[in-house]
């Protein structure tokens, strides 16, 4: 049973996961220490295993010996939904080619408490996960977002992924949502410019998830081209050459891309 947690409100827990928790003959934890705070919480006593990044699959195939054997096993991460961003999608997957059933319990996640408070369009979105690190592809994802764009980061990173795409689309609209479900949460909005400028002067604390609005029509390909041209300067092209180079890969005129290029 893949059962989500809360993400920072330890009152954030459907019945029914507690009810999953108490009833589980084990629990699969990212780590058993975090899980046992919530479990004390709500007075839950239960044996846990520790099933984390660097033991997945190890302990999936072991796990799917128990569950096959009759052992109820629940999946929990540290945060939110399993598999999301978190360990979990090995055992799904041992289960699921074991012939084992697999239920998911439905329950937090920042992903979507940070989508719907973003204010920007839901009927069409994109999860990216962790933002890459290097400034380069991070401003070519969020450039060529064509819909909708979730993606988590850390806040030490926050204002180069913002400054990024404020250099190739300062108007973009964006969602900066921080410590959702806690003491602390703030969710600030405004165009790539203005919170470029916002966390530039002052690093955000604690948990961060980005939403970026969608590039206006056409925009993509500009946003993802420029970024390219933009890189390749940096890494010591000449920028008519690098304008040129992109421009004859990606159809975006080259006048376009180096003006852009030199008016920013
Ligand atoms: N499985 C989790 C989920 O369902 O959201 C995500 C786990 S991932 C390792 C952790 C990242 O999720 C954080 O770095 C942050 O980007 C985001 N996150 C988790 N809790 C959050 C919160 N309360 N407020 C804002 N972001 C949060």
């Amino acid at each position: 049973m893949v059962c989500p947690t809360p993400i920072g409100n330890l009152e954030d827990v459907t019945l029914r996961v507690l009810g999953a928790l108490a009833a589980a003959d084990v629990l699969a934890c990212e780590d058993t220490r975090h899980t046992q705070r919530l479990l004390s919480r709500h007075g839950i006593e239960a044996q846990t295993v520790s099933y984390h990044e660097h033991n997945e699959r190890a302990r999936a195939s072991e796990l799917v010996g128990r569950i096959a054997g009759g052992t109820v096993v629940a999946l929990v991460s540290d945060a939110g939904t399993p598999l999301i961003s978190d360990p979990g999608f090995e055992l799904v997957r041992a289960c699921l080619a074991a012939g084992v059933a697999v239920e998911v319990l439905p329950g937090p996640c920042a992903a979507v408490t940070a989508l719907v408070a973003s204010g920007l369009p839901p009927d069409r979105w994109r999860f990216v996960g962790f933002l890459p690190r290097s400034r380069g592809e991070c401003t070519r994802v969020l450039a060529g977002a064509d819909s909708t764009l979730v993606a988590y980061e850390s806040p030490g990173r926050l204002a180069t992924a913002l400054a990024g795409l404020a250099e190739v689309d300062p108007d973009r609209p964006v969602a900066v949502c921080r410590e959702l479900t806690k003491l602390h949460e703030e969710v600030r909005r405004g165009s790539a410019a203005e919170l470029a400028a916002h966390y530039g002067r002052e690093r955000p604390r604690g948990e961060v998830v980005l939403v970026c609005g969608a590039a206006a029509e056409g925009a993509p390909e500009r946003g993802e081209a420029l970024a390219a041209v933009r890189e390749l300067v940096a890494a010591g092209a000449r920028p008519r050459a690098a304008a040129g180079t992109v421009a004859r890969l990606t159809g975006v005129p080259a006048n376009e891309l180096y003006r852009a290029l030199t008016d920013g």
